[in-house]
């Protein structure tokens, strides 16, 4: 076996790991899509619920001064009430009205404060919701992506053992180049293309992953069984399919046997 057919083995088996561990890999970034957007809502969810308590403690302490300014309005009240002088009535008139003053102005802002506390119920009550819906959907995408680990995990590791047998047959040299290639090639590229036939006669051949049309040496050199080849404009190693392979070495043996007839 050439040298292209041994990488081209290892190919093969390494298009089925990564077209099965892409069907992983696209269940796993929606999971992790799921897991941001939970602790994003998580994150809203307290910082609101900071700001609810937070105004709740203020109406808190605020309804504790107006009951305070209240005791102090009531035994004003009596007081004057009680009042000795028409000069002892006006004052404690006055420190009532003020008093009165006072709580208007707090109550004024608990108003406000029950508004907004209102307000900050409903939108943590609203991000409540969307918790539990997105907590429904991210346990749905964890099981889905659990489930195709588990589908894929045997036939990967059968897989895998059939890549360690096929990397055994590999020169080093060879590997490296295909491993350079393997690492910089995007998802959908091709590590490896086959030599496309376009016309025998003129000996015509392309890159099957490019369509460029190849030297005729280069193609020479794979039915030999040479020295890897490298399409010239996209890089990929070429090989020779096995079919083209037997329909060109059959038709060479005829033009042979004609040759050694005449
Ligand atoms: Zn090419």
């Amino acid at each position: 076996m050439g040298v292209t057919a041994k990488l081209l083995k290892l190919y093969l088996v390494d298009q089925k790991l990564n077209g099965l561990k892409s069907r992983l890999r696209a269940a796993e970034r929606y999971l992790a899509q799921q897991d941001a957007e939970l602790e994003q809502l998580t994150t809203k969810h307290a910082s609101l619920d900071g700001q609810l308590r937070q105004i709740q403690a203020s109406m808190h302490n605020d309804e504790t001064e107006i009951k305070t300014l209240d005791d102090r309005i009531a035994t004003n009240r009596e007081r004057m009430n009680n009042a000795a002088t028409s000069k002892e009535h006006a004052a404690l008139l006055t420190e009532i009205n003020t008093l009165k003053a006072d709580r208007a102005i707090i109550e004024e802002r608990v108003l406000e404060m029950v508004n907004k506390s209102d307000s900050l119920t409903d939108e943590v009550k609203r991000v409540d919701d969307e918790l539990e819906e997105r907590k429904k959907v991210r346990k749905i995408a964890k099981s889905d992506r659990d489930a195709r680990e588990k589908e894929i995990g045997e036939k990967v590791s059968e897989l895998e053992d059939e890549r360690n047998e096929a990397l055994k047959d590999v020169p080093g040299p060879a590997l490296a180049q295909y491993n350079g290639l393997s690492e910089t090639a995007m998802e959908d590229d091709e590590v490896m293309a086959p030599v496309n036939e376009e016309d025998r006669r003129n000996k015509e051949y392309t890159c099957g992953s490019c369509y460029t049309l190849l030297p005729v040496e280069q193609v020479n050199v794979l039915l030999n069984r040479g020295v890897i080849q490298v399409c010239p404009s996209c890089s990929v190693i070429l090989y020779i399919e096995q079919d083209l392979r037997e329909s060109i070495e059959t038709a060479m043996e005829k033009k042979k046997a004609k040759a050694a007839k005449a």
